[in-house]
């Protein structure tokens, strides 16, 4: 169910969107009027698992020219939906395109997950008050999210911190939420004491000590994974068994102020651990841009490492919808939230490569993906 429990041979019932009730088959339908359940379409997932649909709290979306990227917008938006994402959480900007994005498809216009828009504010070249004005700017277009373009992989500079803290205070006053690439153990303190309330990455350079971990979790500061970062990428850039970054170029040479050997890879892993044992709301994020089931694998990997499927569970369902603030409509099924479903033919607790094989994607109810070869007993129900 995403909350840690499972139930066996269950049925969800869903009415206008929503879950209406999840248990055994006779408890889920017992609470129908007659007439009601009569009418309900039934898919026959016998032998299947549902898990919450997948929510990428970090997800870089459009990329390049916004106007090209959009002619390819309904292939992109169908790879994430195959792969079992139904919420995304836009990774910084371009804010327009994000909420242009957002407009088709909470229309219908374009079919995909939930967008949630995001904008950015630059730290580096800027003032204070020109930091805060384009907070201002990005707030008056109707985005909550304010990314950034990541602070210094070490301590951040002094002009990042005093941009970084304009933009929170600025934040506060407007009802938005700073998300910050916080990429050491420096600078993710450094974060948590301007009041950034969202961490997208896992620190990579260095590694987190219990009383770091301590303070993001009594800060109240929720984290993404971002675990891939430095680990090598095959099969999605090219197909030789070379490993890439995640932008194509060589791995390790090419991680983005890498350390050398990509042991950014190692410290991820382990950093994940630490803050999730010492009490910090984790959530999945990928803060990658390129084919979604390639991204969802790459991050699964190193997160295989440290957490079991059952961890792996709630990290991608209710950590990651309280990351995108949406903790009332996703993240569990449970009655009451958004039936957003995704359904595997193999057990996801049994080892997480089964949650990359995706075959029924349920969003807000309606049918978005749909790969049985036949569908027999997909049928109304005629009777109880
Ligand atoms: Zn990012």
């Amino acid at each position: 169910m995403g909350n840690g429990s499972v139930i066996e041979s269950g049925t969800v019932v869903v009415r206008g969107g929503r879950i209406v009730s999840v248990g055994a088959a006779t408890a889920a339908l017992a609470g129908l009027p007659r007439a009601e359940s009569r009418g309900l379409r039934q898919i026959d997932a016998r032998g299947m698992t549902l898990m919450p649909g997948f929510i990428d709290g970090h997800r870089h979306i459009i990329s390049g020219n916004a106007e090209q990227w959009f002619k390819d917008a309904p292939r992109r938006m169908q790879e994430f939906l195959e792969a079992g994402y139904t919420t995304l959480l836009a990774g910084g900007g371009p804010a327009e395109g994000n909420l242009e994005l957002k407009r088709r498809i909470d229309s219908g216009q374009l079919k995909g997950p939930r967008v949630i828009p995001a904008g950015a504010v630059n730290l580096n070249n800027t003032m204070p008050d020109q930091a805060r004005a384009e907070l201002r700017r990005l707030a008056g277009l109707g985005i909550r999210f304010i990314g950034e373009e990541t602070i210094n992989p070490k301590p951040p500079t002094p002009t990042q911190l005093e941009n970084l803290h304009a933009i929170v205070d600025e934040s506060k006053k407007v009802g938005a939420l700073v998300m910050v690439h916080a990429v050491s153990p420096e600078a993710m303190l450094a974060a948590v004491d301007a009041g950034v309330p969202l961490l997208v990455h896992t620190p990579h350079y260095g590694w987190l000590t219990d009383e770091q971990a301590k303070r993001v979790a009594a800060a109240g500061v929720l984290t993404l994974s971002c675990t891939a970062f430095g680990v090598p990428l095959f099969d999605a850039f090219r197909q030789d068994n070379v490993p890439t970054f995640r932008d194509g170029k060589r791995w390790p040479d090419d991680i983005i102020d890498g350390e050398g050997r990509g042991r950014e890879a190692g410290y991820k892993a382990v950093n994940a651990r630490t803050l999730w044992d010492n009490g910090v709301v984790y959530g999945f994020g990928t803060d990658t841009g390129y084919l979604p089931v390639k991204g969802l694998a790459q991050e699964l990997k190193p997160l295989n490492l440290m957490f079991s499927t059952k961890d792996l569970v709630k990290l991608m369902g209710p950590h990651s919808a309280a990351f995108v603030q949406m903790s009332n409509d996703i993240g569990t099924l449970e009655p009451g939230k958004l039936a957003d479903i995704v359904i595997f033919p193999a057990n996801p607790l049994d080892g997480y490569w089964n949650m990359l094989n995706a075959t029924i994607v349920i969003k807000g109810g309606e049918v978005v993906v749909d790969k049985r070869a036949n569908k027999p007993l997909d049928t109304a129900r005629g009777k109880r």
